[in-house]
């Protein structure tokens, strides 16, 4: 199958923001062969390529993108069981959401947790997805991918993905270099839900024994609808990108510093060896932001300090003005700055760099 090539395709309704212009060319790629060919048509035209899953990370520029948007729609899900395992590869272009429900449908353990995270299962290891204590990484066995840089396709193992915390390969040291097209994952046959954060535990207080998959799915499904974490069609509050800034990953030296500024009270959990993890919530909300706060059209969710949303007709430059105000006043109050976690396409990059919004690499 040739790859149809659409041009100035709005991209605004392709995002869970619901912002930006339009891309100069776009292609949806339903096969690994309208994935080459678009390449080569990219190649040939000497235009940069940006690859788009569900667009639920994503912070497009007003004016749009002048290069080639490639949305990945391949699909296909495959289950294989061994023993106690299950063995899943599923396209690119899956909805995730759709994905984790089959797996809990089948008594499958290890995704339960990341239940109503929107995108596709393309997205989910580019900036390894996590939520109540579970992580992608944890079940992801191996990535199939084309690789720009050798024009040929290949499968990645999970050692090879370098996860950490909202961080692989691909979003580091191998930025634009891979296209996911399906990805495996193993999962655990009749395995007991993970149940490891205090929002979910409270859930299940009054519970005796072990809750059903099922259960934490529909836990942690409520428990993001609460925090607008959930899409839910026609509710303003979640045109957003989820949580618009990372939780600040630091040694305990720094969180020591931190506590000094903030008081005991700061978040803390454990993020490996030497290493604490605090919640950006906290510090935007004790640096005087509270839920709803907005800047025009841009605004805080009024059920969640880190979403920021996109209350009708904003724009990027909306968004960005809100958000620099925000991190502003956390830098000047508790003297680090906070990172975002949405991808940024179409804007000027050395002025994204010189603002600190995405690094020099
Ligand atoms: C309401 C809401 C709640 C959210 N909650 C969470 C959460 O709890 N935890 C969490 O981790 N994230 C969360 N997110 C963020 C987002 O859903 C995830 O990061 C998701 O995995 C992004 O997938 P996507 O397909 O939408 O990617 P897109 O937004 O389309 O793209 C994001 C990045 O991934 C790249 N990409 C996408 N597909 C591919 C592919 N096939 N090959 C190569 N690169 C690709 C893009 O080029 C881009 O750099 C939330 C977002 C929203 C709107």
């Amino acid at each position: 199958m040739k790859a149809r090539i659409q041009e100035n395709v709005a991209l605004a309704p392709l995002t869970t923001f619901g912002i930006g212009g339009p891309a100069r060319y776009f292609v949806d790629a339903p096969s690994e062969n309208v994935v080459l060919s678009t390449i080569q048509f990219a190649k040939d035209q000497n235009l940069s390529v940006f690859v788009l899953g569900g667009g639920s990370n994503l912070l497009v520029a007003d004016h749009g993108f002048p290069g080639l948007v490639m949305k990945i729609g391949l699909t296909g899900i495959d289950w294989e069981t061994h023993r106690d395992k299950a063995v899943v590869r599923a396209g690119a272009g899956e909805e995730w959401d759709r994905l984790v429900g089959l797996c809990v449908d089948r008594d499958l353990a290890g995704v339960e947790c990341l239940s109503g995270i929107p995108g596709s299962v393309g997205g989910t290891p580019v900036q390894n997805v996590g939520a109540y204590g579970q992580e992608v990484s944890e079940v992801l066995v191996s990535v199939r991918a084309y690789d720009r840089q050798t024009d040929s396709i290949v499968e990645l193992s999970r050692e090879d993905c370098r996860f950490t915390y909202r961080s692989s390969l691909f979003n580091t040291i191998a930025k634009d270099r891979y296209i996911v097209l399906q990805v495996t994952y193993s999962l655990t046959k009749h395995g007991n839900p993970a149940i490891r954060y205090p929002d979910v535990q409270r859930e299940f207080e009054s519970r005796v024994g072990y809750p059903l998959l099922g259960e934490v799915r529909a836990a942690v499904r409520r428990i993001r609808a609460r925090k607008a974490m959930l899409l839910v069609e026609g509710d303003p509050d979640c045109r957003s990108a989820g949580s618009f800034f990372k939780n600040p990953i630091v040694t305990e030296q720094q969180f020591a510093e931190l506590q000094v500024v903030a008081g005991p009270a700061v978040p803390r959990y454990p993020a490996g060896p030497g290493r604490v993890k605090t919640a950006a919530a906290w510090l935007i909300e004790h640096a005087g932001f509270s839920k709803g706060y907005s800047l025009g059209p841009a605004a805080l969710s009024s059920k969640h300090t880190l979403a920021l949303v996109n209350k009708g007709g904003a724009t990027a430059e909306d968004i960005l003005r809100l958000a620099r105000e925000i991190r502003g006043r956390v830098e000047t109050k508790f003297g680090f700055r906070l990172v975002p976690e949405p991808v940024f396409l179409g804007f000027d990059i050395p002025l994204l760099i010189q603002e600190g919004w995405v690094n020099a690499s």
